[in-house]
């Protein structure tokens, strides 16, 4: 066999059945340059982000690697089941979720969890060549090498993706992250970042970081923001952070000088109650304050809210808006509460029989749900019926995404800020439309 691999980023089918091409918030940016940097150079390689490119199923390479992060895995199986047509070694790489496990086992030969490093994937790579390979590998997540960006030279996006750790400090009931880290993280050598980020601002003005929590440990972030503006790195980037961000400002100057001109926050409830059942530990009575404190220093704040918990009624929306506008949230992203196999969030729901699909077979059998409809409740919620809690969250979506309030929302210091703003926000607008068409008026 020739020593050359073909890395793949599939797209994923909507409920509708079709492909979803150009940019989104799920063709994560860094997964190819992550795995392509892994790759030993003895070896020839092709890459493919399908959301921008065809898949070519000529390809001579005898190896294919498919990324798949989970919401695309049912049609990942189908790009895997051709390549086993044609006769090639398929390996599912980077998966870090379990509970898939048995769909990818099916279809591919080998499956890679967490991220092989250069040592790691040669050992894979060797392993295919000589035909002894593992049918799992399990690699944990050390991203300590220099990935390699130059796969995304000829694909325009709005910005380009980096990752500065993995995992999270926090150890929240519903989270993904906090299902496969446990409470735990690990920041990259910042000089490996550093070079990453002079590579990708050849490519983009804008970047954003990928991390689950930015603000997992403030003395690297700020020894990473200093060298960014030392380095006059040049690019404008966001990330997502928790809320106590909002107390720190020598981190908060820090990221501004450093080009930090957005944060993603994790609100997703203004209820203590919801909070605690979640075992998320902020307190909503400060939130305001330290939108606030992070706004004052020139960065805007964009807020993740989840509805469904058990603390949630009919008034909740209503009091989730309000909270939107009086704190100045830049971007607000809403979401029903996603039941996902491994966190405490679904073990739960199942233990008390209110989840509306039985088991993770059937999970992983519903391909509806790896098209991510956000407005879908998958369980009984206690004090609102699914029927009116999706009415209700369209309701809310329906009215974050009026032109005016976009605009009122967009407005910062800087005209291109403002605009940048606009277009994220504008997004929200076009996933509402969608959704109302499947939903129907309401
Ligand atoms: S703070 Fe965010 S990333 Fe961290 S565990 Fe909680 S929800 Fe997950």
């Amino acid at each position: 066999m020739e020593k050359k691999i073909y890395i793949i980023q599939p797209t994923y089918r909507k409920m509708d059945g079709k492909k979803v091409k150009g940019w989104n918030q799920f063709n994560h940016s860094y997964n190819i340059p992550m795995l392509s940097g892994a790759v030993p150079d003895d070896w020839k390689k092709d890459t493919c982000i399908e959301y921008f490119e065809e898949i070519n199923y000529e390809t001579d390479a005898g190896i294919i690697l498919l990324l798949c992060m989970g919401y695309d895995i049912m049609y990942a199986r189908e790009v895997a089941d051709e390549f086993k047509r044609l006769g090639k070694t398929v390996i599912f790489g980077s998966h870090l979720d379990k509970f898939s496990e048995k769909i990818l086992f099916e279809a591919s030969d080998s499956v890679i969890h967490g991220s092989p490093g250069r040592k790691e994937m040669k050992m894979v790579l060797d392993d295919a060549l000589y035909g002894r390979l593992k049918k799992v590998y399990d690699f944990g997540t050390d991203l300590n090498y220099r990935f390699d960006y130059s796969s995304l030279k000829n694909i325009r996006m709005p910005y380009i993706q980096a990752v500065m750790g993995t995992g999270c400090r926090n150890n929240c009931d519903y989270c993904c992250t906090a299902g496969v880290y446990n409470g735990k993280y690990r920041m990259r050598k910042i000089s490996m970042v550093i070079g990453e980020l002079k590579e990708i601002s050849k490519l983009n003005k804008y970047a954003a970081f990928n991390d689950s929590n930015i603000y997992n440990n403030a003395l690297y972030l700020r020894r990473l923001c200093r060298e960014i503006t030392a380095n006059k790195i040049g690019i404008k980037w966001g990330g997502q952070a928790t809320i106590d961000i909002g107390n720190d400002d020598e981190t908060l100057a820090a990221l501004y000088e450093s080009g930090c001109r957005i944060l993603y926050i994790g609100f997703e409830t203004i209820s203590h109650k919801n909070l605690k059942s979640i075992s998320k530990s902020f307190n909503p009575d400060k939130y305001k304050e330290l939108t606030a404190k992070i706004r004052s220093h020139g960065i805007a704040v964009a807020g993740y809210f989840m509805f469904g918990f058990d603390d949630d009624n009919k008034d909740t929306f209503e009091k989730t808006w309000e909270f939107i506008k009086d704190a100045k949230i830049t971007l607000p992203l809403l979401n029903v509460l996603l039941p996902v196999p491994g966190t405490r969030v679904y073990d739960r729901l199942k233990q008390q029989n209110r989840l509306r699909f039985p088991d993770e077979i059937e999970f992983g059998n519903t391909s509806p749900l790896y098209s991510v409809p956000c407005y879908k409740c998958y369980f009984k919620p206690l004090n609102i019926s699914s029927a009116l809690l999706e009415k209700k969250y369209l309701e809310l979506y329906r009215k974050a995404s009026r032109i005016p309030e976009m605009i009122k929302r967009s407005l910062s210091s800087s005209f291109s800020d403002s605009v940048k703003f606009f277009l994220m926000n504008y997004g929200l607008r076009k996933e509402y439309r969608k959704m109302k068409s499947e939903f129907g008026n309401v």
